[in-house]
């Protein structure tokens, strides 16, 4: 039997980044994919939903170019070309990553693996010996026991991203950062969204400030929504869907896109492995499960109370720490993006930023604005390394910039 120091399982980033870390150390590593190299992130995930962002982001900014004094005789979307791209923008990042393994001497099995025991992985046949094993192997999209994806008309954030042509209208059911995102994308993308959230809110894990003024951008860009509303039945027809609401409204729509949450992939559960990453059914971003392998290979300690959230799209939403709906005995100060000089410079005035604070530390912090994805982290350091509102007040802001914003609200 082979034997390897680590064996691991899902090569999304929680397993790439285990795998080339442990790899880094000198140790003997075997990494199993069943599918292809760089996991949901890369293929189903943060990637092309970026890719596809960045295109619409820029049709947008070319269709609303006259009032920035560039006129464009014809805008126009080449479907083809922006699928192309996003294409090209996986496989040159998935060539990269299997590059690296390589280089690090990784062995890569293209192959479903099965835990038999806490040292013992089986795969295409053949059984590893593992001194420790590590197994990210993700999740998947979730259904409805009575709304299941049929991958026409009924379809998961999987197929969204197949596409070949945009719908005319699309339904999104739930409206978490996916759904948001999703309902950015595709509305920039001129198809007509509407979407369907059974909480009191938009966004319900956000902060109360962020989902209400996502709602008004939302109204001001004309995507359609219902909250505290549920999809009582959905009706397949030939040429679409007809959706039933719990308010008695019925829609009709080229599709519906069900954004309810992921779920973990089945794996054995087995005392003495390690899961990191979606597969725990906790934080299902990137980042937290790639700094879930570096804390196991490298022992590099985080604070997972301070994992920020960003939702993409026009303008970025963040956020990290504790909600204002969370707090007693607080104190809360929130500038809109419209204070700010450079959100005129750049035409973009929909935003807020949002500090909250106790006793002088700083416990949370909302972003609304261009670049927030960014921002974010100036108050992530802050809060992880105790630095006081005060503190952070002291250092020297560039101008004209958003970081400003974070500054006033100090
Ligand atoms: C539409 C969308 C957009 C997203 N955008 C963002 C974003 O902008 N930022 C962000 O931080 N997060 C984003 N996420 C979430 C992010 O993709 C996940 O949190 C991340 O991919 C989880 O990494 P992971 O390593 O746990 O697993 P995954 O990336 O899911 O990788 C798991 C891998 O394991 C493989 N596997 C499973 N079982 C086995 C087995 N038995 N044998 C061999 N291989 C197996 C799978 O094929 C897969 O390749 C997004 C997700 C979606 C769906």
């Amino acid at each position: 039997m082979e034997k390897f120091d680590f064996g691991i399982i899902g090569s999304g980033p929680g397993g790439y980044t285990a795998a080339l870390n442990a790899a880094s150390l000198g140790k003997k590593i075997i990494l199993f994919e069943k599918d292809l190299i760089g996991g949901v992130c890369l293929h189903k995930g943060c990637i092309p939903t970026k890719t596809l962002l960045h295109s619409a982001e820029i049709y947008q900014t070319a269709k609303n170019s006259s009032s920035l004094g560039i006129d464009i005789n014809v805008c126009r979307l080449n479907i083809d070309k922006i699928i192309e791209r996003k294409t090209a923008v996986i496989e040159k990042l998935r060539n990269g990553l299997e590059r690296a393994f390589k280089n690090a001497g990784i062995v890569n099995v293209n192959a479903k693996a099965e835990i038999i025991d806490k040292n013992t992985i089986k795969a295409d046949g053949k059984t590893y010996f593992c001194d420790k094993i590590i197994a990210a192997v993700g999740s998947s999209p979730k259904e409805l026991p009575d709304l299941k994806f049929d991958h026409k008309l009924i379809l998961s954030s999987d197929d969204v991203l197949n596409f070949k042509n945009f719908p005319k209208s699309i339904i999104i059911v739930g409206s978490g950062a996916i759904g948001i995102e999703f309902s950015r994308i595709l509305s920039a993308f001129d198809t007509n969204v509407t979407v369907i959230e059974i909480a009191d809110n938009l966004l319900p894990n956000a902060d109360i400030d962020v989902s209400k003024r996502i709602e008004r951008i939302f109204k001001t860009k004309g995507i359609k929504f219902y909250t505290k509303t549920s999809v009582e039945k959905v009706e397949k027809l030939d040429d679409g869907i007809k959706v039933f609401l719990s308010n008695n409204e019925i829609l009709e729509s080229d599709c519906l896109l069900l954004a309810i949450g992921r779920e973990p992939n089945k794996i054995e559960k087995i005392e003495g492995v390690t899961y990191i990453g979606d597969v725990l059914n906790s934080i299902q971003l990137a980042h937290f499960a790639i700094k879930q392998a570096l804390n196991k290979i490298m022992q590099i300690p985080f604070d997972e109370n301070l994992v920020p959230s960003v939702v993409y799209g026009m303008p970025e939403i963040a956020w990290v720490g504790k909600r204002e709906q969370d707090l007693k005995n607080y104190k809360k100060t929130m500038i809109p993006i419209s204070a700010l000089a450079k959100s005129h410079c750049d035409n973009s005035l929909d935003g807020m930023i949002k500090i909250l604070t106790q006793d002088n530390k700083i416990v949370g912090a909302h972003i609304i604005s261009n670049e927030a994805s960014s921002l974010i982290q100036q108050l992530v350091i802050a809060m992880q390394f105790n630095i006081t509102a005060e503190q952070l007040k002291s250092v020297c802001f560039p101008h004209p910039t958003y970081s400003e914003g974070i500054f006033e609200c100090l």
